[in-house]
C-alpha cells in the first residue's frame, strides 16, 4: 500500500477534538497506512540585528500512526506569502472581489519562495511509490517545485476556494504561471461543477490545452485530470456531538432561553465572502416588511475572528457591528434583542445543540467555495421537527443542496421574502426537504471525498504510467 503524504498550509493534530471534520477524514485515511502531514508550524521567525534570518527547522511529532511535520517561517516570507499573496491576492479574486486585491510584485516572489522552500525540505523525505495530496491556493506552485527537484510521485491537488471564470482569473498579474503550475499534478479537483467548468474554460481559451476523453488536458507537455470533488462533513461526528453533554445542555439551554421565540442562526468565519452585512440588511428588511416576526424572531449571529491584521477585515467587522447596533436600536423592546452577535469561535462540541435548537439558519455568502455550516446545521436537525436552511445560490452547496431555500444574497427583499418563507414553513414539507438534504448529506459526506479523491489519483497517474491501478 502507498504511503500518503497531505501538504496545506496548516496541519492538525487529528486526536485533538477541536481539529474538525477534514482534519478527522485526513487522520483516517493516514491512519490506515500510516501517513506524514507536513505544513507550516504557525511560527514566525523575526530576523535577527542584522536582518538576517535562521535555516528554518523541521519540528516532528508523531501522533499515532501519523507524522506531523511542520515548518517556521521567517517573517518576510510570511507576509508575502501569507498574508501578501495567499490572503491578498488569491483569497479575494478567487472570490470574485477584484476591488480587495492587492496585486504587490512583491508578493508573488515570496509566495514561489516559499512553495520553493516547502519542496526543498520536503523531497528528501519522499519514497518514490508515495501518494502525495496538496490541498489549497496556498500551495499551487508546490508539484511545479516538487517535480524540478526530480519527483515523480503522484500527486493531487484540491481547491478548497471558488475558481472564478478566465476573465477574472487573468486579472492577476502572473495567472499563466499560477494555471500552468496546476499541469504538474496528476489530478487537480474543484469544490463544484461550476469551478470546474471555469478550469476547463480557463485551460481552452488562454492556456489552448487540448480535450482528452475522461476529463483529461493536455498542454504543457503534460497530461492533467480535473474534476469536481465536492467536500462534505463528518456526520457521525455531528450526531454524536449532538448527543454528548456538552451538545445536549447547549440546546436544552437555548430552548430554555428563547422559548417564546424562533430563533435563526448565523455562524461564519468574519469575512468578506460571507456576505454579513447584507444578511444583517435582510434581517432588518424581515423586520420592516413583516411586522408580526416582532418580538417572536431572534437572529443569533456568530462571527470568529479572522485574519484581523488585514484592513478589508477591520472594514467589515466595523460595518456589522454598527448595522446590529441599529437594528436593536431601531426595532428592539425591553424584552426582546432582534440581533443577539457575538465576535466570537464557539466551541464545535457546542454548535449542533445550536444548530438544533434553531428554527432557520442564514448561510448567505456572495461567494464560497463549499460551505460547510450549510452541512452541519442539517445534519444536526430533529428530523421529527427540522428546521430550515436559507443558503446562497453562490455557495458551492447550493449545486447539491437543492431542497434549500436558495437565494440571491444581493437581493435584500427576495432574502427577507425567503427568511419570512422559511419561519412560516409547515412542518410536512420541513420534514421533507430535510429528509432530501440529508440523504445527499449522508451519501455525500467527508469520506466520500477522500476517497473519490483518491481513487480517482490512483487511477490517473496509472494511465499516464500505464503501472496497474492503485487503490489506498
Ligand atoms: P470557511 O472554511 O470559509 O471558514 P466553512 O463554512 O466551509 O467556511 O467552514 C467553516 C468551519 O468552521 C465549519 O466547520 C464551522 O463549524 C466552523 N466555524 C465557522 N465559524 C465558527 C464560529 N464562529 N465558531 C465556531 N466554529 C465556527
Amino acid at each position: 500500500m502507498p504511503r500518503l503524504v497531505v501538504v496545506s498550509n496548516r496541519v492538525a493534530d487529528p486526536r485533538k477534538t477541536a481539529a474538525g471534520g477534514l482534519a478527522v477524514a485526513l487522520a483516517d485515511v493516514l491512519n490506515n497506512n500510516g501517513g506524514l502531514w507536513f505544513g507550516w508550524s504557525g511560527k514566525i521567525i523575526e530576523a535577527a540585528e542584522d536582518g538576517s534570518y535562521p535555516e528554518p527547522k523541521l519540528h516532528a511529532q508523531q501522533a499515532g500512526p501519523v507524522k506531523l511535520l511542520t515548518l517556521d517561517l521567517n517573517r518576510e516570507d510570511h507576509d508575502a506569502y501569507y498574508l501578501g499573496y495567499s490572503n491578498g491576492v488569491l483569497w479575494p479574486v478567487f472570490h470574485y472581489r477584484l476591488d480587495l486585491a492587492d496585486f504587490d510584485a512583491g508578493y508573488i516572489t515570496g509566495y514561489r519562495r516559499v512553495n520553493q522552500l516547502f519542496a526543498r525540505k520536503l523531497a528528501p523525505l519522499l519514497r518514490e511509490d508515495d501518494v502525495i495530496w496538496v490541498h489549497d491556493y496556498h500551495l499551487i506552485p508546490l508539484a511545479a517545485e516538487l517535480r524540478a527537484l526530480g519527483c515523480n510521485q503522484r500527486i493531487g491537488f484540491f481547491l478548497h476556494i471558488p475558481l472564478p471564470p478566465p476573465l477574472i482569473l487573468a486579472a492577476i498579474p502572473g495567472h499563466d504561471w499560477l494555471i500552468r503550475a496546476l499541469f504538474a499534478y496528476d489530478l487537480v479537483g474543484f469544490q463544484s461543477k461550476a469551478d470546474h467548468f471555469h478550469f476547463c474554460n480557463y485551460v481552452q481559451s488562454e492556456a489552448h490545452a487540448q480535450e482528452l476523453p475522461e476529463g483529461r488536458w493536455r498542454a504543457f507537455n503534460r497530461t492533467v485530470h480535473a474534476g469536481a470533488f465536492p467536500i462534505g462533513i463528518d456526520v457521525e461526528e455531528f450526531d454524536a456531538l449532538a448527543r454528548a453533554p456538552e451538545g445536549r445542555e447547549m440546546y436544552e439551554r437555548m430552548r430554555g432561553e428563547y422559548s417564546r421565540r424562533k430563533l435563526l442562526v448565523g455562524v461564519d468565519r468574519l469575512d468578506y465572502s460571507k456576505g454579513l452585512p447584507q444578511r444583517m440588511r435582510a434581517f432588518r428588511e424581515l423586520l420592516t416588511r413583516y411586522p408580526e416576526t416582532h418580538n417572536s424572531a431572534t437572529l443569533i449571529q456568530i462571527a470568529s475572528p479572522s485574519r484581523e491584521d488585514v484592513s478589508a477585515y477591520t472594514e467589515i467587522l466595523h460595518e456589522l457591528e454598527s448595522l446590529c447596533g441599529s437594528i436593536n436600536g431601531n426595532f428592539g423592546e425591553l424584552d426582546w434583542m432582534p440581533v443577539r452577535y457575538m465576535h466570537r469561535t464557539v466551541a464545535r462540541a457546542r454548535l449542533p445543540g445550536l444548530y438544533r435548537a434553531s428554527r432557520v439558519a442564514l448561510v448567505t455568502p456572495l461567494r464560497d467555495g463549499m460551505n460547510l455550516v450549510a452541512k452541519e446545521f442539517v445534519a444536526s436537525q430533529n428530523p421529527n421537527d427540522p428546521g430550515v436552511l436559507v443558503l446562497s445560490r453562490f455557495a458551492g452547496a447550493a449545486e447539491q443542496l437543492r431542497e434549500a431555500l436558495l437565494v440571491n444574497p444581493y437581493d435584500i427583499e427576495g432574502t427577507a421574502n425567503a427568511i419570512h418563507l422559511a419561519l412560516q414553513m409547515p412542518l410536512e414539507e420541513r420534514r421533507e426537504r430535510h429528509q432530501a438534504l440529508m440523504n445527499t448529506i449522508r451519501s455525500f459526506d467527508v469520506h466520500w471525498w477522500c476517497d473519490s479523491f483518491l481513487d480517482s489519483l490512483a487511477k490517473a497517474k496509472a494511465e499516464e504510467t500505464g503501472t496497474p491501478w492503485l487503490r489506498l
